[in-house]
C-alpha cells in the first residue's frame, strides 16, 4: 500500500513547502552599505541564495533557523511563526502549567504527545521563550549527543544556546524565578488539566485556519490503495505580532506595581547618538521598523519597536549612530521613546555660518561634506 503524507500535499497544495520571504522586508538592497547575511549564514543547507536584493530559497529543509535570526522578520515559516509557537506554548501552559518543545527530528511519532513540536530547538525566537516564562513553566528537550548527530550541523544547537541564554538572562533582570527555564534529556510531559483539550493537551483552536480548512477537507478524502497519513494538530497562528511586540507584551505582562527597577535592564542594546547629527531624517525614513522618527526638530527612538537590524547604523551619512548600553525593562515595557538628539543652532567652525544640528556638530553639513566629497568643495570655490 502507498504512503500519502499529508504534509507533503498540503506543501505542495498551498505553498508551505518552504519558509516564506515577506516582500521587500529585507534590507539587503535598501543601502550599499547593509552587509547583513544572517539568513545564509545560519541556513544548514546552503539553502539561501542572497545573490539579488531579496533572499531566494533555493533548497528549504523548514529548519526555521533564518526566521529566527533575521532581524527584520523577513523570513517566516508559515507554518511555524513565532505567534504559532507563543499559542501553542500558551494553550500548553493554561492545559498543563509548562509548555514543553522539542526537535521533530529526536522524538518518535508515537512519543509526541504532550510536546510542542519544532523542526529544531532553535527555531523557537528568544522572545518567544520569555513570553512563555512569563506565565509558566517552558522545557526543551534538548540533549547535546543528539543535536551532535544532527545532519543539519550544530548552527540549530548554537541558536538554541543563545536564545536560551538570552531568555535565561532577562528573565533574572525581570526577578522571575530562573527554574521557569529549564532544558535537558529526562523532562517528561505533564498530564492535561482542566480546559477543553485537543490532542496535545491544549484548548481546540476556536477559528480554522487555513491549514484546518485544508485539513478538514482533505481527512475526509478516501483514495483506494493509499493511507493516509494524519497531520499533526496545530493551532491556528494567532496574528503576526513581530517579536518586538511579543517581548514588550511580555514585559508589560510581569512588570511589577511599581515598575521595574532602574537598574533592571534587556540584553539588548538601546541606540545613541556618537557623532554630529544633522537630523537629515535618513535613518528614519529607511528604519523598517519606524522605531525612529523625526519630529519637531528631535530624532526619537523607541527601543520597543527597534528589531535590532542596524540598517540606521549602516546609512547614517555621518556614522553618528552605534549601538549604546543595554536597554532599561522599563524604558521597553512602557513603551517609551528616547531623544537621540535635538536641534540647535550652532556656528560653522569653518565657514562661521549659523545651522541647526544635534549638540556635538562642529561644522555645517556643507562644510562637512565639501571636505569629505570634492566635487562639493569644487562646486562651492565656483571651479
Ligand atoms: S535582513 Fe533577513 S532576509 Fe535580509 S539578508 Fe538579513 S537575515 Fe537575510
Amino acid at each position: 500500500m502507498g504512503k500519502l503524507d499529508l504534509e507533503t500535499i498540503a506543501a505542495t497544495l498551498t505553498g508551505l513547502g518552504q519558509v516564506r520571504v515577506q516582500g521587500d522586508a529585507c534590507i539587503r538592497g535598501k543601502s550599499p552599505r547593509v552587509t547583513c547575511r544572517r539568513c545564509q549564514e545560519v541556513c544548514p543547507v546552503k539553502g539561501v541564495d542572497l545573490g539579488n536584493d531579496r533572499p531566494g530559497i533555493k533548497d528549504c529543509q523548514r529548519c526555521g533557523l533564518c526566521a529566527v535570526a533575521c532581524p527584520v522578520g523577513a523570513l517566516e515559516d508559515p507554518e511555524r511563526t513565532h505567534s504559532f509557537f507563543l499559542a501553542r506554548g500558551r494553550e500548553s501552559i493554561v492545559a498543563t502549567g509548562k509548555a514543553l518543545f522539542a526537535c521533530n527530528r529526536g522524538l518518535a511519532d508515537h512519543r509526541r504527545d504532550g510536546w510542542i513540536m519544532a523542526s529544531c530547538l532553535g527555531a523557537v525566537a528568544p522572545e518567544v521563550i520569555l513570553a512563555l516564562a512569563v506565565r509558566g513553566q517552558v522545557g526543551f528537550r534538548y540533549l547535546p549527543e543528539e543535536c551532535a548527530g544532527c545532519t543539519w550541523g550544530d548552527k540549530g544547537e548554537r541558536l538554541f544556546r543563545s536564545s536560551f541564554a538570552w531568555a535565561q538572562q532577562a528573565l533574572g533582570a525581570m526577578g522571575l524565578p530562573g527554574e521557569r527555564l529549564i532544558r535537558g534529556g529526562d523532562l517528561k510531559p505533564a498530564p492535561a488539566h482542566g480546559g477543553a483539550t485537543g490532542r496535545a493537551g491544549g484548548p481546540v483552536p476556536a477559528v480554522m485556519g487555513r491549514r484546518e480548512f485544508f485539513r478538514s477537507l482533505v481527512c475526509k478524502i478516501k483514495i483506494p490503495g493509499v493511507e493516509i497519513t494524519p497531520l499533526s494538530q496545530s493551532p491556528q497562528a494567532v496574528n503576526a505580532r513581530s517579536r518586538a511586540l511579543i517581548l514588550q507584551q511580555a514585559l508589560e505582562e510581569a512588570r511589577p506595581a511599581g515598575g521595574y527597577p532602574a537598574t533592571a535592564r534587556l540584553p539588548l542594546a538601546t541606540l545613541k547618538v556618537t557623532g554630529p547629527c544633522y537630523l537629515c531624517n535618513i535613518c528614519s525614513r529607511l528604519c523598517p521598523a519606524g522605531a525612529l522618527e523625526l519630529e519637531e526638530g528631535e530624532l526619537r527612538f523607541n527601543p520597543s519597536r527597534c528589531n535590532h537590524c542596524g540598517l540606521c547604523l549602516a546609512v547614517c551619512p555621518q556614522h553618528s549612530l552605534a549601538w549604546g548600553e543595554d536597554l532599561p525593562l522599563e524604558t521597553m515595557a512602557a513603551g517609551a521613546t528616547c531623544t537621540l538628539a535635538i536641534a540647535t543652532e550652532h556656528r560653522c567652525a569653518s565657514c562661521g555660518e549659523t545651522f541647526q544640528a544635534g549638540a556635538t556638530a562642529m561644522e555645517c553639513l556643507r562644510c562637512t561634506l565639501s571636505r569629505e566629497l570634492p566635487g562639493v568643495a569644487a562646486r562651492r570655490s565656483g571651479a
